[in-house]
Parts: structure tokens; sequence; C-alpha cells
């Protein structure tokens, strides 16, 4: 069977819920790898979760080179694995590195390059991916024909399915990845370290509560994160809210922000604006709490209730937190 690639996000040691999502998409395209870079804290803790979502094989390099300089000595290490072991296709997550890593190696193979992918799965001749536009009215589904198809593919789009109930112990192959060229890298200058929260990160977030004008004000997005904490939620925002200064641009969904696709997304006080949707259309399932029973947002949303957030919400985090 033809191995799959799968570029696996990991942070301090642990691995991110999106490579466990590739993995299990990886599954119907071919045999997965999973290639782990850069992984400074060790891999081999990290291996044996990645078989137990279905990796056959798990290839790693390390070294000063990825601490030092993003995105180039990936794409140096991950179109070597792909050459070599002649790969079917690989697959990263579509976030703004996995895009930046994907892009140049698709045009160091030669191939081509699908993001923001929904779904993957194969086709009559190859991998074929399905990509949601114009605010997820419109699926397209297309495939790559020249080449080894690298796709960007959404966190979340998949519901991430181990094989088996533990981790599986096995060889890591260790790949060598000389400096890279000075002419093509960037370098790291700084690092700016983010306030640590317990809150998941936004695009990976299996729930996400968001918050509009109508939670009326920055103290009103209290209600939100209280709802948050108790669902495990991360907390979105939309542009009218962030414009007013009531949560950081950050947090924001929509057309000129973030685009997620949990889970569970849960809209309170937003109007359902074709922007805002462009960002979240493609959640799973869509609650939304508004006071106005004519608001599009509850066009698209699977339930809704119609009433007050500032008592809405209160209510559900007090029966969340008593189950
Ligand atoms: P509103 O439209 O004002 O809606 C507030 C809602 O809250 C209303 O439906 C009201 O009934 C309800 N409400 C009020 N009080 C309560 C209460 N107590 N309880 C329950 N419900 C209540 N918007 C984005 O969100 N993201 C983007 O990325 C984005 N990009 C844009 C890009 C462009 C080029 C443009 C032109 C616009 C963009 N917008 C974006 C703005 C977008 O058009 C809307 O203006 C915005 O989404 C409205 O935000 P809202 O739903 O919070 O506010």
């Amino acid at each position: 069977m033809s191995e799959v690639l799968v570029l696996v996000d990991h942070a301090d040691g642990r691995v991110r819920p999106p490579a466990l999502e590739l993995l299990t998409l990886a599954r119907r395209l071919g045999e997965p790898s999973a290639v782990v870079l850069g992984a400074s804290d060790g891999v081999d803790g990290i291996a044996g979760q990645l078989r137990r979502y279905g990796a056959a094989k798990v290839y790693a390099a390390d070294g000063a080179a990825f601490a030092d300089h993003p995105v180039v000595p990936q794409v140096d290490a991950l179109t070597r694995i792909a050459e070599t072991a002649g790969a079917a296709a690989v697959l990263v997550t579509s976030s703004p590195q996995g895009r930046e890593v994907a892009a140049r190696v698709a045009l160091r193979l030669g191939s081509g390059l699908i993001t923001d992918a929904v779904d993957v799965r194969v086709g009559e001749a190859g991998p074929v991916a399905v990509q949601s536009v114009f605010a997820a009215s419109f699926e397209i589904t297309s495939r790559i024909c020249h080449g080894i198809p690298v796709i960007a593919v959404k966190p979340n789009a998949a519901t991430a399915e181990p094989v088996c109930a533990d981790a599986v112990a096995g060889p890591v192959e260790r790949v060598a990845v000389g400096p890279p060229d000075p002419a093509t890298v960037a370098t790291v200058v700084s690092r700016t370290v983010r306030p640590a929260t317990d809150r998941p990160e936004l695009s990976e977030a299996a729930i996400v509560v968001a918050g509009g004008r109508g939670v009326g004000g920055a103290d009103g997005f209290g209600v939100i994160e209280e709802l948050a904490d108790a669902l495990g939620a991360a907390v979105g925002a939309s542009r009218a809210a962030v414009d007013a200064g009531w949560y950081p641009h950050a947090h924001q969904i929509g057309q000129t922000g973030r685009t997620v696709s949990p889970q569970l997304y849960l809209a309170s006080g937003i109007s359902g604006a074709i922007q805002h949707l462009a960002g979240m259309r493609t959640s799973k399932t869509v609650v939304a709490v508004n006071k106005d029973p004519q608001a599009p947002i509850f066009d698209v949303a699977d339930f809704g209730v119609v009433g007050d957030l500032l008592e809405v919400l209160p209510r559900l985090t007090e029966e969340t937190r008593r189950r």
C-alpha cells in the first residue's frame, strides 16, 4: 500500500489534535506515515501515540536548524522524505505555518497544493480533496493531476479515531537534514510567549463559544468566558465586538478573522452576517442564542434559543457545571 505522509503538529513533547485527525484521514488514502520534525524534547513518547492512530512508520529529523529557522528546514526534510518514500500524498494542517510549508513542498516536488480542505478521500484517479467556499455555500472537489499531491486540511475536519487502545512501541526512522540554504532561509530573532491560558487554541477547539455586539460590552464577555470554561471551549468574537474593543482581534471569527470548524459553535448575540458565517459555517453543529427571532444566524443554526443571552448563558453554564 502507498505511503501517505502526515506532517505532525506537536508542542512541548505532545502531539496536537490536528495531527491525529490527519492520521485518521490518511488511513482512507493509503498507509499513514508520521513525520515528526524538530521534536527536541524527544520523539519516542510522541511516536507511540502516532502509531496508536495508525502511523505504520514514524520518520523524525531534529537539530538546531528547526529551532533557529521556521519553515525551510521542515520543507527540506519533508520533501526529502516524500521523494524517498514515493509517497501517494502529503497531508499537513491548514494553519498559517502549515500552509507555508505545504506550498513550498509542493513547489519543490513539482506537484500541486490544495489548502483549507475539509475532507479527503480516494477518487477514481487518486486522492481528492473537498473545500468549502463562499461562506460554505458551495463545495469544491478537486485533485492534483501531477506529482505527489500536497493537501492542507483544516483542523477539526475529521474526528480523530485510534486504531487500538494503547500507544504502540516501535522504531523511529531518523532522517539527516543538512543546514538550510542561507539564501532562502528566514531566521528567528525573537519569540513572544502568549500568556498561558487553560482554554484550547481557537482554530483547534472542538467547542467554540462566540459573542457579538449583543453581549453589550467588554464585561458582557464574562458570561461567554464562563460558559466556555464550563464546556472546555475556546472563545470567539464577531468583528463588531472586536472593533468595539470588547475582545482581542486574535479571537475574531469571519472573513477578516479566523476560520473555525469545531464540533459545536455557540453564537451568542451575533446576527449572522455573511462575513461572520464565512469563518464558522463549516462547524458541525451550530447553536444560536439571540433575542431577535428573525436574526439570520437562525438560518444556519441547528438549534436556536430566542432570548436574552445574559439570562440564557448563565443558566447553560450552571446546568453544564451541574452535570
Ligand atoms: P450585530 O449585527 O449588531 O448583531 C448583534 C445581534 O445581537 C443582533 O442579532 C441582536 O438581535 C442580538 N442581541 C442584542 N442583544 C442581545 C441580547 N441581550 N441577547 C441575545 N441577543 C442579543 N464580521 C465578523 O464577525 N467577522 C468578520 O471577519 C467580518 N469581516 C468583515 C469584512 C468586511 C469587508 C465587511 C464589510 C464586514 C465584515 N464583518 C465581519 C462585519 C459584518 O458585516 C457584521 O457587521 C458583523 O458580523 C456584525 O457583528 P454582530 O453580529 O456581533 O453585530
